[in-house]
């Protein structure tokens, strides 16, 4: 393709994306696809020659469409967003225009140093602890895939710290993190793939009202587990956890991890971008003090498209003494100064995406009041839709919820428990079936609740209410 022939392509792709958006609340939000239906409608085999773009485009149409499950969607409160926006669009699509693999410094300084600019900007726009920047001294802040990604990293950091003050022993010693039965699943996948162990992820209860972790359970643990002989390596809590937004207490936490030299991370990948406001930035009550690493995505309700998740470390220097290499063909003289950052020494790949570009983009389109001006309409709209289900004798709300999240069940006359249970779900799949409007669910105390998490861009009070109409017009038709 030559730049003529992409300039006239990229017209009509930056068209078609700009009439999608338009138009997206005109599809069914949740695909209707049924499995191998995209697939059979595919070509078997790769063509022998090029087929133009113009039938790539009428294939997406016909073929993908269908397929797609539609995140922007303002009906969309199934899982926490995955917001897209005109600037983080374009600022990743200059990025793949440009071309760059940022893996060490030299290989495109300004992804290095654009990246370094804008995760500094974020400490300061959310509030966060000024040792997590980079300039501070040996804190730093770093783009990484995902949440997932960088709770990995940081348990590798911390069994590096942890091996570092204790020694490496000739025999085998046992490593335990710490986590609560609400934790995001993939501290404990992060545990396997570290070596760490399944068994050795210890799950310490929360309070049955708030679903918070118990951080008298969590020093009963790490006592318990001492006294057998074993290694406390981390503890992860959560702000804001996925099932209902629940928040940890970091601060007491944090006094237990500091009594036993354990690494802190704090998981805030939905929550955490909420401190943009000023009046939540008590959710970053105890980071400053405690937290060796805190985790938030911009890719969920920061307006940026996936993938952008920040992960910050009070003390970097575990994480690179960790993951660094220096093979040949990647010697370089920047790298030798000790001048530069090489983003590769803080992350599992080599390659690196320039991620920075498209949340630069935000940041500058918006600025931080537009920014604010998001949250905030995310909030008044979850609260509104708690107000409505909450004053509705036929509903009970779960609370609190602090942030775009409400978990909501029916309850149902003549079913209570189990059978109570397969009743809404049955009201959330013929909900999720219309097309209308899509929701998904959690069990909190052992009770199926709905979850509809607003947060999208295009999402507005009536849409939130029109969704209301339905859920409550569902629940009459089953009883
Ligand atoms: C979404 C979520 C994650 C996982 O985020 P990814 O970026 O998809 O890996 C982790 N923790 C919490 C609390 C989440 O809500």
């Amino acid at each position: 393709m030559t730049p003529e022939e992409f300039r006239e392509h990229g017209k009509r792709v930056v068209d078609w994306i700009a009439d999608y958006l338009a138009d997206v609340e005109n599809y069914p939000v949740r695909s209707r696809a049924r499995p191998g239906e995209v697939r059979a409608a595919l070509p078997a085999h790769p063509p022998e020659r090029g087929t133009g773009f113009d039938s790539v485009l009428a294939d997406l149409e016909r073929v993908v469409l269908p397929g797609i499950t539609h995140w922007q969607h303002p009906d969309f409160f199934a899982y926490f967003p995955a917001n897209a926006s005109g600037p983080a669009i374009l600022g990743d699509l200059l990025s793949a225009g440009l071309g760059v693999q940022g893996m060490v410094w030299a290989t495109s300084p300004a992804c290095t140093e654009l990246e370094t600019v804008v995760v500094d900007w974020l400490v300061e726009l959310l509030g966060l602890p000024a040792h997590f920047r980079t300039d501070s001294g040996s804190g730093g802040g770093v783009i990484q895939d995902s949440a997932s990604s960088a709770v990995l990293v940081a348990v590798i950091a911390a069994l590096r710290r942890s091996q570092q003050r204790r020694g490496v022993t000739a025999e085998p010693v046992r490593r335990t993190i710490y986590v609560s039965g609400q934790t995001h699943s993939s501290v404990e996948r992060a545990g396997r793939i570290s070596g760490v162990g399944a068994d050795n992820v210890r799950v310490v209860d929360v309070d049955p009202r708030t679903l918070a972790m118990d951080p008298w359970h969590l020093d009963r643990l790490i006592t318990e587990d001492v006294a057998a002989g074993a290694v406390p390596v981390l503890v992860c809590a959560t702000v804001g956890t996925t099932s209902t937004t629940a928040i940890d207490p970091v601060r007491a936490i944090g006094e237990i991890c500091r009594a036993h030299d354990i690494w802190l991370h704090v998981d805030a990948a939905y929550a955490g971008v909420a401190a943009v406001c000023p009046e939540l930035r008590w959710i970053n009550d105890g980071v400053a003090e405690y937290a060796d690493s805190y985790a938030c995505n911009a890719h969920k309700w920061l307006l940026t498209n996936f993938d952008c998740a920040l992960l910050w470390l009070a003390d970097r220097r575990p994480l690179i003494a960790a993951l660094s290499s220096l093979p040949e063909y990647l010697r370089n003289s920047a790298t030798e100064s000790g001048e530069v950052i090489d983003y590769r020494d803080w992350q599992i790949p080599l390659g690196r995406r320039f991620r920075s570009l498209k949340l630069w983009s935000v940041i500058r389109w918006y600025g931080a009041e537009g920014l604010r001006a998001h949250i905030r309409t995310g909030i008044a709209l979850a609260a509104e839709f708690a107000e409505l289900a909450g004053a509705d004798p036929g509903f009970e709300v779960h609370e609190p919820h602090h942030f775009g999240l409400v978990c909501f069940r029916p309850l149902w006359t003549d079913a209570t428990g189990e059978r109570g249970d397969e009743l809404t779900m049955r009201l959330m799949e013929s909900l999720n079936d219309s097309g209308d409007l899509y929701l998904s669910h959690t069990k909190v105390r052992d009770r199926v609740m709905l979850r509809m998490a607003i947060g999208a861009p295009a999402t507005g009070s009536g849409h939130v209410r029109a969704a209301w109409s339905r859920i409550k017009a569902a629940r009459e038709r089953l009883g």
